[in-house]
Parts: structure tokens; sequence; C-alpha cells
């Protein structure tokens, strides 16, 4: 049972004020792991990259420029666009100067109301120099008095998605604040004085209001506080799973080969030296009696799919099921269509099991799991509700894509007495991050292609020659091709040239009008599936898409991958994107668009694009640039499966929070004593409490 005290905190961010049901799906969006909405907790762990210091208040003349200042002048003209085209823009002053605001596409009622003739204002922004004057575009705010008092003097910044500005994502961590309990303390006071760390509450307070940019910084004694308890929370799961899991044993899976041959004898195709390889080590892990726990790592298209299902018939040649989770529907139903005609040949029962099963169906399907009648499933995190009962579950094999979470594997782990487990990820992880996130996970490679992949052509073309690339396209469409056409996320409403997916796909309908579908984030689930669909089938031929196709479907006559604004990707994302084209044996382009002048870093990765397909090279790259360069989108920067910890900075308090955790579990290894018990608060508030279900087991 949770603890009662985190009840506030595991309830949805609609029961937030001021947060309705719209607002809600956008934070899910921001926010939740799959399967669930997202939770007040997430928002207090969605903490802000940065600061706006509204301290800062000079005159015009003496106002720096390009960087955030609040400037307080009087409205002396209004210029709206003649006949309606350009940029509304107002002429302000003080003593020292003018600067001209430029609004574009704003609402002209809401700028004369908010900067009359002859008032006094505080406006802020960013001040440029663009030919001899000085302008703000879009200031950020514009405030009477009033609304001066009420500005914090330094102001958070979040991470945001399309429609959720910061502002709003402000308001809603306030109402989360208001929700903290009183934590019992988890950690050793000695620790917590020597290290002048803040109670975990007050924590989350001091960095959501931080009084000045240094307090959000990932080395202040709030920050580390936060991120030693995720730290601590992770380490003590995986001790307390290890424990167990040992004791649990193995299932000692020996498979005599004869569903696996045939599985091999309908390929058209042999298996790469590396896929041999790693059934080789999933199968000797699967006959020892201990659990396996191992890591199936390999670009997109490596192959990991298929060593999946062959690691699955061993297991059923050994008279037990298996299951594989997917992290969307989607892909769920991709896996469970691609494996069914070869299962056919093999004799093996696959059946799909997801959250959009009506009733009866999915009754049937839990009968059948059941009764052992069902040989694989294949399905989202519906795999591991608690209604779902196999009568043998010998191996759970889940593939994260791209994310990350041991606790779902954990669940899965407690469906079967022994489970082992197999985990594939597309994304290449450093040893070090294996360690953190999985424990000590066993990992096989699948570094090698398979045979008669032709390279895919990359070319960085910039955005001016458009014109060329929508003509090629329309070659390439004529002959049948298809194309992912990706723009990146829209933010707040900075940036206007940044283009849309909406936008981009009107464009490209004047063209090729209903040959042009579009998918975006912001979808429902089922429009999302139907745009997808429609292009898997061919009856769209350009998807233009926000990065949500980055976790797709795999479409084979998709050859043309187009990325605008490629600049303002990180290396990741770029290598993850162009690995949906390529996967048939046509040749295939990826063309990066990109904005001009291209900073170092922006240069850097498209150049290292154009070199190399190989998944660890660009891995390692992106570690040795990140550094230097912003990466693109929340999700996708820190360290994947932490929230407040990021291991750049933090890895000093890992190697503590490991030792911490083994200590505890020496002394209290079921958590009974006071610090036992608030520990258990630690857990569930970070999630782990599959970890204490086994520990009531165990
Ligand atoms: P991953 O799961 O790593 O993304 P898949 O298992 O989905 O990769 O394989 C991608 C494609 O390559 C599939 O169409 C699959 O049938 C094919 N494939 C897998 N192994 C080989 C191989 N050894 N030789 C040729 N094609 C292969
Ligand atoms: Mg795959």
């Amino acid at each position: 049972m949770r603890p009662a005290i985190l009840t506030p905190l595991f309830a949805s961010v609609a029961t937030l004020p001021g947060v309705g049901p719209k607002m809600a799906k956008l934070f899910d969006t921001l926010l939740a792991e799959p399967g669930r909405e997202a939770r007040v907790a997430d928002l207090l762990f969605h903490l802000p990259q940065g600061t706006i210091d509204r301290r800062n208040r000079p005159k015009i003349a003496e106002a720096p420029l390009d960087s955030m200042v609040l400037i307080q002048v009087r409205v002396v003209e209004h210029r709206p666009p003649p006949r309606n085209r350009g940029p509304h823009r107002v002429l302000v002053e003080d003593d020292t100067g003018d600067i001209l605001l430029v609004f574009f596409k704003a609402n002209p009622a809401w700028i004369e109301s908010s900067l009359p003739m002859g008032a006094t204002r505080w406006v802020s922004g960013k001040l440029e120099n663009w030919e001899g004057h000085l302008q703000m575009v879009h200031p950020d705010r514009v405030l009477d008095e009033a609304g001066l008092a009420r500005l914090p003097p330094v102001e958070p910044v979040y991470g945001m998605t399309q429609g959720l500005g910061g502002r709003l994502i402000q308001r809603a961590a306030e109402g989360a604040l208001a929700r903290l309990p009183s934590f019992p303390e988890w950690l050793d006071p000695a620790f917590l004085q020597q290290r002048k760390f803040p109670a975990f509450g007050e924590a989350l307070r001091v960095l959501h209001r931080p009084q000045t940019p240094q307090g959000i910084d990932p080395m202040s004694p709030a920050r580390q506080r936060v991120a030693y308890d995720e730290l601590l929370a992770s380490q003590l799961a995986l001790v307390l799973v290890r424990a167990t899991s040992r004791k649990a044993g193995g299932r000692g899976s020996v498979g005599d080969g004869r569903i696996a041959n045939k599985i091999l004898a309908a390929l058209p195709f042999k298996l790469t030296g590396a896929q041999t390889q790693a059934l080789v080590e999933i199968r000797k892990d699967l006959a020892e009696p201990e659990r396996m726990l191992r890591l199936l790592q390999g670009d997109v298209g490596s192959g990991k799919t298929l060593v999946a299902l062959l690691a699955m018939a061993s297991v059923v040649e050994a008279g037990h099921q298996a299951s594989l989770m997917a992290p969307t529907e989607i892909l769920a139903r991709q896996h469970y269509e691609r494996m069914l005609p070869l299962a056919e040949k093999a004799g093996l029962v696959v059946a799909l099991l997801t959250g959009r099963d009506s009733a009866p169906q999915r009754r049937k399907t839990l009968a059948a799991l059941a009764d052992g009648s069902i040989d694989i499933a294949i399905g989202t995190h519906a795999l591991f509700q608690d209604s779902v009962a196999f009568r043998d579950l010998a191996l759970a094999v889940v593939d994260e894509q791209h994310r990350f979470g041991v606790h779902q594997r954990l669940a899965l782990g407690s469906k079967g007495e022994a489970v082992d487990v197999l985990v594939m990820t597309a994304t290449p992880i450093p040893r070090t991050l294996v360690l953190t996130c999985f424990g000590d996970m066993d990992v096989s490679l699948l570094r090698e292609k398979p045979a008669g992949r032709q390279p895919i052509e990359t070319r960085a073309v910039p955005l001016e020659r458009l014109d060329e690339v929508v003509h090629g396209i329309g070659r390439a469409l004529n002959t049948g091709a298809q194309v992912y056409w990706v723009c990146p996320l829209v933010e707040e409403n900075e940036d206007l040239d940044l283009a849309a997916a909406e936008e981009r796909a009107a464009v490209l309908r004047q063209f090729f009008g209903d040959k042009v579908g579009v998918v975006h984030g912001q979808m429902k689930g089922r429009d999302k599936d139907a745009a997808m669909e429609a292009f898997s089938k061919g009856e769209t031929q350009i998807l233009v898409a926000t990065t949500v196709i980055e976790v797709g479907v795999d479409v084979p006559n998709a050859t043309i991958m187009v990325i605008e604004h490629a600049e303002r990707f990180g290396l990741a994302q770029l290598h993850q994107l162009r690995g949906r084209v390529g996967r048939g044996s046509g040749k295939s382009t990826c063309l990066l668009l990109y904005k001009g002048p291209l900073g170092q870093v922006a240069q850097a990765r498209i150049e290292i694009m154009r070199e190399t397909e190989d998944g660890f090279r660009i891995a390692e790259e992106d570690l040795r640039l990140r550094g230097e360069g912003e990466v693109l989108g929340t999700r996708q920067s820190g360290t994947p499966g932490f929230r407040l910890a990021s291991l750049d900075v933090h890895a000093g308090l890992l190697a503590i929070a490991r030792d911490d955790a083994q200590l505890i579990f020496a002394r209290d290894p079921t958590l009974q004593s006071e610090r036992g018990q608030a520990l258990r608060v630690l857990l569930y508030l970070f999630g782990r409490d599959e970890a204490m279900r086994l520990l009531r087991a165990g």
C-alpha cells in the first residue's frame, strides 16, 4: 500500500486549481509515462531548466543586447501593419532612448489595450539591434505597476510543449507545491548535515521558486538533495530486486530448437554473426538456474526483434510462455503483425493484448493466457495489469525503444516466479549508464547490420533551397517512394520562423494534395494511429510529423527522410530519426534541411551524420559535443530514466547512493526500522513500488 501522505502527489494534474481537462492533456504529453496520466508529482519533478533574472532593470541606453531585460517605458506611437501585412510595431521610450516593440500575427485589440498611448509600462524581453534601431520582438511580458509587483524577481523557466507555455507551467507548479506533505526524513542525519542538504520538500520549494539564478544550479544543495534521493531510490530498488531475484532463482529453460529451426527455415536470409552470438548468450542465460537480466542493444534495424522472437521460441520449446512488451500500442501491433507469419509457420500461438481490446476479446485472451493455450503474448503495459495471469511465464522481453524504466520491468518480472528478462534498446548506452539504470545487467550488442542494407545517403541542404527539395520529392513520389518530413517541436510563441508541422503540411499539400498526411504529439491517440496507418498502407505518401515518429512504425517503402531545422536536433535524435528509413533494400536518402548560419556544434553534428551510420560512434560523439551544445527537447536531455539526477554532474552522488543502499539493505533488509519506513515512502515516491512488492513477497 502506498503511504497515505503521498496520495495528493499521485493525483492527476487535473486536480490542480486552474488545470482543466485540456491543459491536463498537454501535461500528459509533457510529463506522463506511457500508460498513465501526468500526476502532481511529475510536475514537482519537472524542475526549471533556467531562470530569468528580472532584478536587472536598466535604462534603455544601458541595456545590454541579447539578454533578458526588464525596462520601464512610455508608449509613444502605434504602427499597425500597412494593409495588414507584416508586424505590428509599437514605439516606446524612456529618458535615454527608444525601442520598437515588434509583434507578428498578434491580436491588435490586445496590443491596443495592453499598451495604451502615453501609458507607462514594464516590458521584458531581449533587445536586439535591427538596422540601427533597438527592437524587442514579442516581449514576454507587458505589465503595469501592479503586474510588476506580482512578478517574482527571479523567474523559473521550464521545458515546455506546444500550447503549454512557461506561465501556465509556473502556475500549475505553484499549485503542486501547495500539495507537498511533510515527509519523514529518509536520509542519514549525519550525511544531511555534512552536505547541508535541505529537507526534500523544502528542496523542491527552493528549486521551483529560485531567489537567484544560482538557486537552481545542479550543484546547489537543493538540487543535489533531490538528485541524491532519486538515485538512492533507484539504487535501493536495484539492491532489493537483486536480492530477491537471486533468491527466486531461474527456470533453466532449455529448448530443443524445433520451433526456432522452423522460424530460421522460413526466413529469406541468414542471421548475422552478431545475432547468432547474442542468441548464444541469451540461451545460455535461459538455461541457467539463475535469473536472466540482459540488455540487447542495437541500432534500429539491426535485427533485435528477430533475436527476441527466437529467444521466446526457445522458452516455448521448453514448455513455457513468453511475453513481449512494447512502449506504444502501434509498436505492439507492429511486432504482432510482423511476428505472426513466422509464428504460424513455426506453430507458435501468438496473441496481442492492448488497452483497446473489447471486453469479450480481452476476456478470451486472458483465459487463453491463463490456461497456457497462448505461447507468446505481445502487448503494451496492459500486459502487466493485475488482471493478467499467465499459466507459466518464463521470459519477458521488453522493447524499450528509447525509454527506460526499471520499474516497469520489475512489474513484469513479478508476473512469473522466476521470469527471465530481456530488454531491447535502440539507444546505445555507455557502460556506466547501464550500471545505474539497470544494475548489474548483462549486455549483448548487435553492432553489425544485416547484409544487403544500402548505406543511407545523407545530405545537408540549406532551407533556402526548399524549392529544389520539393521538386526532387515530387519526382521521387512519382516513382512510388514514401517520405517522412520531420519538423521540430514548436515552442511557446517565440521563434516564428520555426516550421510547424501543420504549416509545412499545408504548403506541401499545395503541391501534392491529399498524398500528404500529418501526425503530431497533440493529436489524439486514435487520430495518430490512423495517420500512421494511412502512411504505412501507402494511402499517403508524405508523412509530415513532429518527432513523434521517433518511436514510430516500420514502413519499408519509406526511403526519404527530410529533417527540417536539423540544426535544432541533437545527434542522438537525428540518428534515431534517420533510422526510420533504409530499412528495406531500396536506396534511401536523408536530407538535413538547416537554417544557416550554423553554430559550431550544429555544424559538427551534421558532419558526423554525413560521416557515419554507426549508432555507437554517434553516441560517443554526442556525449563529447553535448557539453557545448544544447539538445532540443526536455526528454532528450539529462539521464534516461532519471528526472532529477543527471549523471554528467551527479555521478559522484551515484557512488555514494550505491554504498548507502547496500548499507541500508545489510542493516535492515525488510525496511522495518524508523528510517526503513521513511525509505518506503521514498521508494513509492519515485515509483519503485514494484521493489516493495518483491520485498513483501520475499
Ligand atoms: P530492430 O528490432 O533491431 O529494429 P528488426 O528485428 O525489426 O530490427 O529488423 C529490421 C528488419 O531487418 C526486419 O525487416 C527484419 O526482417 C530484417 N532482418 C533481421 N535480421 C536480418 C538478417 N540477419 N538479414 C537480413 N535481414 C534481417
Ligand atoms: Mg524493432
